[in-house]
């Protein structure tokens, strides 16, 4: 049966690169040498590691004052990177809280120094993007999450600010079109829209780095990836690399311009069913609903089990709720095709 696959991370990759990978598995390059196999620094990986980088970028359109960097450790490690990077001994940061994982980004940064919280929409079970706040000019760095994979908000719009601009893009990056030049440093964990879980997209602009005067250790510094053109240690060769197809792949199709017009119509076509359909009901606020992860409950709950068994006998994957909130979330990153929503949507519509 075929599979929708709405799992909200590690999630749905394009089927032209699973098989692209699957063979360089076993014969990279026509090389008979499996691409997990051969050194990271033999010129084929460089060649990965090199043009993973360019495309990134260029998907991005930002120009050589940024490095780009695949780390390990997930974002959950940047949380701790970033201040150790960019929090001065003594200063300050400022954070946006917009769900669990801005809260636990803001837990590491308690390890290093201050951090304030200058709104959070907590008191709503962060179904809300605050957006009344003032940032400190005099602070180190901003932070925020741009799209919040669990309760399913998106930031629309980013605040203006003068002090490094710092944003978690984990769960939205390269779907959709943003000034990503307002940022100076942008992390992402590759297995939400661009890749195999192993591996973290670091983008940052090199002019901000070395200015802590912290003695940071090597696995934690940038500057020390940066100059090692992140191979400081061995890096994840098989998430690199299939992240780099996927990138390809976004580029060959139009890059973000035309993955955003996808995305949006997908987003349109299930907001609408759960807005017209008295059974289902959103959970997020409509004027900061995510256009990757919607999240939404069934109103009558006597229907679950036939709901659910309607799922199940037509291959609609990963469509529970993140388990600390229940209900249900349709994850509709770059790879999934506008075609699975319309199956989940009329299914919406049979019960
Ligand atoms: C999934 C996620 C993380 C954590 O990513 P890991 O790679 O598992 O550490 C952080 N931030 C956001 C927004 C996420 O969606």
């Amino acid at each position: 049966m075929k599979k929708h696959n709405f799992s909200a991370g590690p999630c749905i990759l394009p089927q032209s690169v699973l098989k692209q990978a699957s063979e360089a598995v076993l014969n990279f390059n026509n090389d008979n040498l499996s691409l997990l196999e051969i050194s990271h620094r033999s010129k084929p990986f460089v060649d990965v590691m090199e043009k993973a980088r360019a495309l990134v970028l260029e998907l991005l359109n930002l120009n050589d004052d940024y490095s780009v960097l695949f780390l390990q450790g997930g974002a959950s490690l940047e949380f701790l990177l970033v201040p150790y990077n960019l929090l001065k001994i003594g200063g300050k940061a400022e954070y946006l809280d917009t769900g669990t994982w801005s809260t636990k980004a803001i837990k590491e940064v308690k390890h290093l120094g201050d951090v304030n919280v200058i709104a959070s929409s907590k008191d709503k079970d962060f179904t809300y993007i605050p957006k009344d706040y003032t940032i400190d000019s005099n602070a180190d760095y901003f932070h925020c999450t741009s799209n919040n994979t669990i309760r399913g908000t998106q930031m629309k719009t980013f605040p203006k600010t003068d002090i490094v601009n710092v944003c978690d893009m984990s769960s939205d990056i390269f779907s959709r079109e943003l000034d990503f030049s307002q940022f100076d440093l942008i992390y992402a964990g590759a297995q939400k829209n661009m890749g195999p879980a192993g591996t973290t997209l670091v983008v940052v602009k090199k002019s901000i780095l070395g200015k802590t005067g912290r003695n940071i250790p090597s696995m934690l510094d940038y500057q020390i990836h940066i100059d090692k053109d992140s191979m400081f240690n061995t890096p994840s060769v098989f998430a690199i690399y299939v992240s780099m197809l996927t990138l390809q792949w976004l580029k060959d199709l139009g890059g973000i311009k035309a993955i955003e017009k996808i995305n949006n119509a997908k987003a349109e076509l299930l907001y609408g069913e759960i807005d017209t359909n008295v059974l289902f009901e959103g959970t997020a606020a409509k004027e900061d609903r995510s256009n990757m992860n919607v999240t939404f409950r069934l109103l009558d709950t006597s229907k679950t089990e036939v709901f659910e068994q309607l799922l199940k006998d037509n291959g609609i994957n990963g469509l529970n709720g993140h388990r600390s909130v229940g209900g249900y979330r349709a994850s509709m990153y770059n790879a999934l095709p506008l075609e699975s929503v319309e199956v989940l949507v009329g299914l919406m519509k049979q019960i």
